[in-house]
């Protein structure tokens, strides 16, 4: 039996329960009275706290949630020399006894998935749902790929004749640089993390600017799993602390997930190969989309709106795998509009911590600016269709917008925008809408809706995205069960939570022993 047949997602909490809102509250009020949280750089076991970096909650930007110092090169040189060291004696430590550990890690946060999911709740703006799945998600990983690690670690079968002996196995690659954004700020880099140190590698963690105390909490987990002090490093900080440890020569991986012009540049600065490296930095990128969805002139329409709205909407559009662009058949392209529009306009627009809420606060002021500069675009070159206004005065809200008749040149159709703005495009038949499709740089994830079983044959067969759901949202990846990634300038094609993606974390070695010679007993 594979080891992976006893894994199963964790399960939601059920929020609709009296007892379980209460709980949440409860969590709520008793991390407020922590916060500010003091987030340490954690080099092999040494902490050092400080107060440069601050994160804020972006509903209520006054409320601070954590202090943390900003890794220096120094940190990073440190860091790096104590995950090469670490990564040897990790290394060695049994599959089975890395994969306890971070089933320990995973059941330290299980028993705290109110407290994990409140501080996202705050630090993100995550609205409660979203923040609970986040931490199921980050659970998962750490059962998943406990259990992807041993089946791994069996190798792989291959031809064996008389005469030879012959083995594949796979080995950790040694320090892996874990580089993670802010929109999962527990499940990604808990997946990338998780990932590295199943297989036997070491692993430096530098987390988003904005969500230092959600990293902290992972930190927290795998160390109290047992995972020993040299083998996770902690290093929050900006940027520049993420490009020193591409950088660095002594790092073998790097696992980053964020933005498509961050993803170009690590993979230019990782190919750069100076004297003292004796190998090829390999890049695990995961990065943005542009998500379009189909909508074929015989879907279900009572299907298809509340599935498009949600998928471009929730948490305020800012998941890599968001709707942003609607292709829909002519024949229906006005009725499906006036329903999206009217769905709209009374989505629930709050704060993250109010259990109705769809719509939060996005992350920080200039991702505000941003989302509102997209949106001026889409008023002067388009038709505005719906806009959810008015939206709360304090936190970085933006109002939820459908801009239809974009012309095909705009930069709203082709961008990564990561806020609440969805374009809303008629097309001839679903063939156009393919080809559409097929002229955007990216390729991460696509949704259809139709009814005929060639037509999703069809678009099976066009569609370049690494995720495409047919008739349903085109969020909520789980564990496990979709494989989640995009191709094209969406990334490496890596597929977390998939089972090959712990191949990108080891390298293979082949022996092959001549069984024949003289005095060998087989
Ligand atoms: P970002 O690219 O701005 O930052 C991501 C991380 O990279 C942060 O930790 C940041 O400090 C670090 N960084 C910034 N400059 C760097 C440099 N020069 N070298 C090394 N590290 C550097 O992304 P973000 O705003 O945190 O996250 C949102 C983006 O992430 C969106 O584009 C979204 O689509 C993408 N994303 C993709 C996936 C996926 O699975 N494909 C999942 C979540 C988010």
């Amino acid at each position: 039996m594979s080891a992976l047949a006893s894994f199963a997602n964790e399960p939601v909490l059920e929020l609709r329960r009296a007892a379980v809102r209460s709980g949440l509250s409860d969590a709520l009020e008793q991390l407020e009275r922590r916060l500010p949280m003091s987030v340490p750089v954690a080099v092999a076991g040494d902490l050092r706290t400080g107060e440069e970096l601050v994160s804020t909650d972006p509903g209520a930007p006054d409320r601070i949630l954590a202090h943390a110092p900003l890794a220096t090169e120094a940190d990073v040189i440190a860091a790096v020399s104590a995950a090469r060291e670490g990564s040897d004696a990790w290394g060695r430590t049994g599959v089975a006894e890395r994969g306890e550990a971070l089933r320990r890690a995973a059941a330290w946060m299980r028993e705290r998935r109110l407290e994990l999911a409140a501080l996202q709740v705050r630090e993100c703006a995550k609205p409660w749902p979203e923040a609970d799945a986040d931490v199921c998600e980050a659970i998962d990983f750490l059962e998943y790929y406990a259990r992807g690690a041993v089946t791994l670690d069996a190798g792989r079968e291959v031809l064996q004749v008389t005469g030879e002996r012959n083995e594949l196995r796979y080995v950790p690659r040694g320090v892996v640089a874990v580089i993670s954004p802010w929109n999962f700020p527990l499940a990604i880099p808990c997946g990338m993390t998780a990932a590295a140190l199943a297989t036997g590698n070491a692993a430096i963690l530098k987390p988003a600017e904005q969500s230092p105390g959600s990293a902290a909490m992972l930190y927290q987990a795998l160390r109290a799993g047992d995972v020993p002090a040299a083998a996770i490093s902690l290093l929050p900080g900006g940027g520049d602390a993420g490009a020193a440890l591409v950088r660095h020569p002594g790092v073998h991986t790097i696992a980053f997930t964020g933005s498509l012009p961050v993803g170009l540049e690590i993979v230019r600065s990782a190919g750069d190969t100076g004297p003292e490296q004796r190998h090829i930095k390999r890049v695990v990128a995961e990065l943005g989309g542009k998500n379009c969805v189909i909508v074929d002139s015989d879907a279900d329409l009572d299907e298809a709106v509340p599935a498009i709205v949600s998928s471009a909407f929730v948490y305020a559009g800012q998941k890599c795998s968001a709707a942003s662009r609607v292709l829909v058949h002519e024949a229906i392209a006005d009725q499906l509009s006036e329903r999206i529009a009217g769905a709209v306009r009374v989505l629930v627009v709050g704060q993250a911590s109010e259990l109705g809420t769809e719509v939060p606060p996005v992350i920080e002021e200039s991702a505000r600016e941003r989302v509102n500069r997209y949106a001026e675009i889409a008023a002067a070159e388009g038709r505005i269709v719906a806009r959810r206004e008015p939206v709360p005065a304090v936190g970085w809200f933006c109002p939820p917008t459908v801009v239809a008749d974009l012309p095909a040149g705009s930069r709203v159709l082709a961008e990564e925008i990561f806020g609440p703005l969805l374009a809303i495009e008629r097309v001839r038949d679903v063939e156009q809408a393919c080809d559409v499709i097929d002229e955007l740089r990216f390729g991460l994830t696509g949704g259809l809706f139709a009814r005929d079983p060639t037509t999703v044959e069809y678009v099976r067969r066009r569609t370049p995205v690494g995720n495409l759901y047919v008739n349903r949202g085109i969020t909520g990846a789980m564990v496990g069960r979709q494989p989640f990634g995009g191709n094209r300038l969406s990334g490496t094609g890596s597929k977390a939570g998939g089972p090959d993606y712990l191949m990108h974390f080891v390298e293979p070695r082949a022996v092959t022993e001549n069984t024949m010679r003289h005095g060998l007993v087989v």
